[in-house]
């Protein structure tokens, strides 16, 4: 916030300014419109269960439409979000978005986890975890259907407030996925503690799961770690029927990925559950 604070002053004494900054505030400026005028919308990426081959979730990930500028993707659009300090709104908006895709597939006779990312500035945000409370009270699938993904380079920024920001997420039973796991160092002996359900494996070691000898041992070894430690194992971008027939054969449990599904909307992800025999029905 205070960066961003910071950005707008200079802007205001400086009218030389870089496109590149006029492009991030004016963004900003409209962030407001675009939640309000579905701008801003989720697509959402099935996960299976790498066993019985059926959906059991979805993950939200946010998408800028822009009248002028196109697609914008959230890589992009996200990091200026947080340091304008406007990540819990946006989050607040996907999370609700997220519920209500979620009531129509649950009328539609699917039920589905529904899983939303988190920044890291939201972990022990207590006003963001304060809403979220609220939002479950209404919320049209039991709380225990809900997870939130949090990096595990977000985990480990500060491990001991991490861990105990991820306690009081899970004492509302919203279930913790610790995302892009193997790019962000984090030793066993944090591993142990992090009261997650389940750990996503970064694409980065996924993609060669069936080409690189070495990083499957790495693989399987992180599986069977998981496991023992109660968690279940996510892998994301999964690319290949290859890849995804080496995952399953080490016992990942579920996979997510192109060659299952690209992210798509509400209303294609009600139909891709409709038209899949394997998903599950109420
Ligand atoms: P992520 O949570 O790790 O999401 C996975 C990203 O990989 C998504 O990119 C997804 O579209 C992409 N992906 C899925 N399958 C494949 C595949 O088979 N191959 C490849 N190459 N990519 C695949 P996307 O949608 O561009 O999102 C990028 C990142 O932006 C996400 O990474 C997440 O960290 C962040 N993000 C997205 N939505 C939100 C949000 O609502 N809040 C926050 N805080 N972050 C979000
Ligand atoms: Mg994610
Ligand atoms: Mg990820
Ligand atoms: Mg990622």
């Amino acid at each position: 916030q205070h960066a961003a604070q910071r950005g707008v002053r200079w802007e205001r004494y400086n009218p030389a300014d870089s496109d590149e900054t006029n492009w991030h505030l004016s963004l900003l400026g409209e962030l407001d419109a675009a939640m309000a005028t579905g701008q801003l919308w989720n697509a959402y990426q099935p996960k299976l269960d790498l066993a019985s081959g059926r959906v059991i979730g979805a993950e939200a990930l946010v998408r800028w439409l822009h009248p002028v500028r196109g697609p914008i993707a959230p890589d992009s659009f996200i990091p200026l979000v947080e340091s304008a300090g406007r990540a819990r709104d946006l989050t607040i908006h996907v999370l609700g978005q997220a519920l209500e895709d979620a009531r129509g597939w649950e009328e539609a006779g699917h039920r589905l986890s529904v899983a939303v990312n988190v920044s890291a500035t939201l972990l022990a945000d207590h006003e963001f975890i304060e809403v979220v409370r609220q939002a479950l009270v209404t919320s049209p699938i039991p709380t225990d259907r809900i997870t939130i993904e949090v990096t595990e380079s977000a985990a480990m920024a500060s491990p001991e407030r991490a861990i105990a920001a991820l306690e009081s997420w899970r004492s509302l039973g919203i279930a913790i996925s610790i995302d892009d796991y193997g790019t962000g160092q984090s030793s066993l002996g944090y591993l142990q503690k992090l009261p997650a359900r389940e750990l996503k494996i970064d694409r980065s070691f996924v993609q060669t799961v069936a080409t690189d000898q070495r990083n499957a041992i790495m693989v399987r070894s992180t599986i069977a770690l998981a496991h023992e430690l109660g968690m279940k194992v996510v892998a994301e971008g999964i690319e290949d029927e290859a890849c995804l027939q080496a995952l399953a054969a080490m016992g990942c449990d579920t996979g997510q990925g192109y060659h299952i599904a690209k992210p798509m909307p509400a209303n294609a992800m009600r139909e891709y559950l409709t038209e899949r025999p394997e998903a599950v029905a109420a």
